[in-house]
């Protein structure tokens, strides 16, 4: 028979597919000799089988979980449902990847109302007894029984308010029997049935709810958001219940072994005294700090100090702990890799390696690259003085201003209308998952740095204050309310989630730096990797901060942009709407020292690194103004004003801008084939790019120019367009008595181009795969119109993995790029090969890029450390891959 159940003792780390995250550690832990609770796992493969036989547990497993069961009575000397000395267990759901707070957990499974007077007597704490009887209805009722929890929080509210209490703890045993009666006449109005009192009932059910857990709603999009594959199921956790809330010699606590917002190699976390698990989690009582646990509880601080250093010698990576004591009594219930932010995870690393627990390498693939861009965000300004309003717990670096919202929804609504928002909620829940990943910032007024808000705000690197407890916040009312000051729905404030503090409106804010420890891992990247990186930049300061960055070269200058300035536009105007060639070449002598300008800055930024310059892509119609608009204008005048000069002049714009309109501009006239019918604006832009460099070469700097032509679909465009590159290279060179040494290179960006590689490498010193055009041709999608219309459609239906213009399509596009490859090096084996597209700067694009064997990616400036990081991971990941790094490709 297939093994489906595994007690704790059975496994070990390297089970997680079949165990589940949580189940390899319990069993790991278990394995080398921490106090974990026993308990047993049942099998991710369980999970499929449930649902293979129509949501059914097959009678093979069914009897497995009885005779661990049995184990499980043996081992803890106690039984399921035994009055005198009940087990009592927790079911958790425990996926291969961690998903926290997306599936349902079951505490105090196996009480009833007979087990419920055991307890009371052998812990001599009746109140406990009873307190975690009323917790387990309301618990199972909620998850398994479908009862919503607002139905017993109701029923407590009023009890409470009834009775003068203020607090849960101020009911006596006998208060706690009132409510449990209460709670059960919920469950029977709402199921028309008894609660259940038979234990392994009980159990059965939980597990089958669980199961059910891996497809509800919030998990489905959490698994979407972190790409989680459906079918790999979830484990069910069957463990020992031990309790932290039997006193005042008891408590339980979440600890991570370093700091997991900065990396600070501190034990960092947060404890209850004479609580149960899910108190700390849900962020209802505000914790303590775990450095007070040292003088409360010393030697049980102890224990759990050398506990920490022994998790993470052991599994060589920061933990994120649960524990609990009862009464006085340690035990670590569970253990996994710690989330952390990107800071964090950059601090770790390297002084892990510093402490010498790994190498180098370990540590460059501990940083997930998407990661990074939370440290390339803004701060505020620290020259700017700092008028806070209060103060929370700094859950989440980073800063960020918004307008106040209440009401995840809302902030749904008004991110995705590109509203900036701050969510401001009591606590949040996993159901306002949807609203935090929409707005800038979280902050709660509850809940410490564990709850739910920090954890997955730290996730997504936004930037999340917690637990201010100054905010009164009023959900009613639309405000919230800090002393005096009253802050309404809709008003702009700023946070700063590094200290914890809430300002009213803007503050200005500063470009990030990279500390210490990111140049320092970016520098072991750039001794790892043997693929290149350059920088999209367009203008002297984008490609200043390319450089900083560590880019090595800019891969692609669109050259457009620069007439895009405001001051250019009636140039560029002027010369489009020239009615014969002098006019033409008369504005574009005008242009030309403002290209020249441009090169200049760029050149000079770069340093003697390579820059590509890519000549005028768009269509000439994108310089000029839009088409209904100008319709509207001379139909005004037409009525108003039918005599006057700027109707004239309107009506003349108007005729070039239908000549000009186009039905697919996507397709039109745009690329080379506007260097073609136009050739002198080619020639211009050319010139341009000499004279900068003879300009520069006065000053002694040496310059690398790659000019690259774009848009290519047949060799014979990109023959023509070489020699006019050349020709006015040789002009220059007459007039200046300079020489120059340049290359002359050409876009794959059209299927064809991709296809004929060989006969283009012929005319071409380089390929640049602009896998933005490549992909919107290959897929015969328009961008802007497939991403307004059908691609979000496409995704959640799972017709494409994922968005070809973010993640490039291997299977389609990335065949075209590896024949374009192949074919351009087999006519021209030192043919240099990039891309410059988007997907330069996404890391498993970047991965593709160096298996394909091209010499560099190239992406916008801020994800440049990004790219240096993902091509080192390539690197290191494909050992077995033999490549050199082409100095300065
Ligand atoms: C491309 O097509 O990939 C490219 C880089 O060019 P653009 O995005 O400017 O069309
Ligand atoms: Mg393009």
């Amino acid at each position: 028979m297939k093994k489906f159940v595994y007690m704790f003792n059975e496994g070990n780390s390297s089970m997680k597919e079949l165990l589940g995250g949580k189940g390899a550690n319990l069993a790991e832990m278990t394995s080398i000799g921490l106090p974990v609770p026993f308990g047993f796992t049942i099998s991710t493969e369980s999970c499929n089988a449930y649902y293979d036989a129509g949501k059914e547990i097959s009678p093979d497993v069914q009897e497995q979980i009885l005779q661990a069961l049995a184990r499980l009575e043996q081992t803890t000397g106690k039984r399921l449902g035994e009055p005198s000395n009940p087990l009592l267990v927790s079911v958790r759901s425990g996926a291969v990847f961690s998903m926290p707070g997306m599936m349902d957990t079951i505490l105090n499974l196996g009480m009833n109302d007979e087990t419920v007077e055991g307890m009371a007597k052998l812990t001599k704490n009746p109140r406990f007894a009873y307190d975690s009887y009323r917790r387990f209805i309301q618990m199972f009722s909620d998850v398994v029984l479908d009862v919503d929890v607002f139905f017993f929080e109701q029923l407590l509210e009023e009890y409470r308010e009834k009775h003068g209490y203020n607090s849960d703890p101020e009911l006596t045993a006998e208060d706690w029997q009132e409510v449990i009666a209460g709670y059960k006449k919920i469950v029977k109005d709402r199921t028309r049935k008894e609660f259940p009192q038979e234990p392994k009932e009980q159990l059965f059910l939980a597990i089958n709810s669980v199961f059910d857990s891996w497809n509800n709603q919030r998990a489905i999009v959490y698994r979407r958001l972190n790409k989680i594959p459906d079918h790999l199921g979830t484990a069910v956790n069957i463990q020992s219940m031990v309790f932290g809330n039997t006193g005042d010699e008891s408590g339980t606590g979440v600890a991570f072994t370093r700091n997991p917002s900065t990396g600070e190699n501190v034990l960092y976390g947060e404890y209850l005294i004479n609580a149960q698990g899910e108190d700390v989690v849900a962020g209802i009582r505000t914790p303590q700090p775990i450095a007070t646990l040292e003088s409360e509880m010393p030697e049980v601080f102890q224990q759990f100090a050398e506990t920490c250093h022994l998790l993470e010698q052991h599994y060589q990576d920061m933990q994120d702990i649960e524990f609990t004591v009862e009464r006085g009594k340690l035990f670590i219930l569970q253990t996994r890799t710690g989330k952390r932010t990107a800071q964090a995870a950059i601090r770790i690393a390297v002084e892990m390696v510093e402490e010498g627990i790994i190498d180098k390498k370990t540590a460059l693939l501990r940083v997930d690259p998407e990661q990074l861009n939370q440290l390339l965000h803004r701060r505020i300004d620290e020259s700017y003085p700092r008028n806070h309003l209060a103060k929370g717990l700094p859950a989440s670096p980073g800063a960020a201003t918004g307008a106040v919202v209440f009401d995840a929804d809302e902030a749904e609504q008004l991110g995705n209308d590109g509203k900036r928002v701050i969510l401001v909620r009591p606590e949040t829940t996993p159901d306002d998952i949807h609203g935090i990943i929409a707005a800038q910032a979280v902050v709660t007024s509850r809940g410490g740095m564990t709850s739910h808000a920090a954890v997955v705000a730290r996730g997504m690197g936004k930037a999340c204050i917690c637990g201010c407890e100054a905010l009164k916040i009023d959900l009613k009312e639309k405000q919230f309310r800090i002393g005096d000051t009253v802050v309404n729905h809709g008003d702009v404030i700023t946070i700063d989630g590094a200290t914890g503090e809430i300002m009213l409106g803007e503050i200005p804010m500063i470009e990030p730096q990279l500390s210490e420890e990111f140049q320092l891992l970016l520098a072991w990247a750039d001794e790892a990797r043997k693929l290149g990186v350059r920088a999209n930049a367009d203008n002297p300061e984008d490609a200043q901060k390319a450089f900083e960055f560590g880019a090595g070269g800019i891969g692609l200058c669109r050259t457009e942009h620069m007439f895009m300035d405001a001051k250019r536009v009636p140039i560029v105007q002027k010369m489009i709407l020239a009615s014969n060639l002098e006019e033409r070449e008369a504005a574009l002598a005008e242009l030309l020292p403002m290209q020249q300008g441009d090169f200049e800055g760029i050149f000079e930024a770069m340093q003697g690194f390579p820059v590509t310059i890519r000549l005028l892509d768009p269509p000439l119609h994108e310089f000029l103004p839009d088409k209904e608009e100008l319709l509207v204008e001379v139909t005004k005048l037409q009525i108003l004003d039918p005599s006057s000069a700027e109707l004239v002049e309107k009506e003349q714009l108007l005729k070039k801008v239908r000549q000009l309109d186009e039905f697919n501009p996507m397709l039109g006239h745009r690329g080379c084939r506007l260097g073609m019918i136009h050739p002198e604006i080619y020639e211009m832009q050319a010139k341009a790019i000499f004279y900068a460099i003879a300009k520069l070469a006065d000053k002694g700097l040496e310059v690398k120019p790659e000019i690259m032509i774009p848009l290519v679909g047949h060799v014979n465009e990109l023959k023509e367009m070489r020699q006019l590159v050349i020709d006015a290279a040789l002009q220059v060179q007459e007039e200046t008595g300079k020489t120059f040494d340049y290359l002359i290179g050409t876009m794959i960006e059209i299927p064809r181009a991709a296809l004929t590689a060989d006969q283009i490498a012929e005319e071409a010193d380089f390929f640049s795969f602009g896998t933005n055009d490549l992909t919107q041709t290959t897929f015969g999608y328009s961008r802007d119109d497939a991403e307004r219309k059908f691609l979000q459609a496409y995704i959640e239906n799972k017709v494409l993995p994922e968005n070809p213009f973010a993640v490039l399509d291997q299977d389609g596009v990335g065949k075209l790029v590896e024949t374009g490859v192949k074919l351009g090096r087999a006519k021209k084996p030192q043919l240099k090969t990039g891309i410059c597209g988007e997907h330069g700067g996404e890391k498993s694009s970047i991965e593709f890029c160096y298996l394909t064997g091209l010499d560099y990616v190239s992406c916008s400036p801020y994800r440049v450390p990004l790219a240096r990081l993902a091509a080192a991971q390539a690197t290191i990941r494909h050992e077995a891959v033999e490549r050199t790094l082409q100095p300065q490709i």
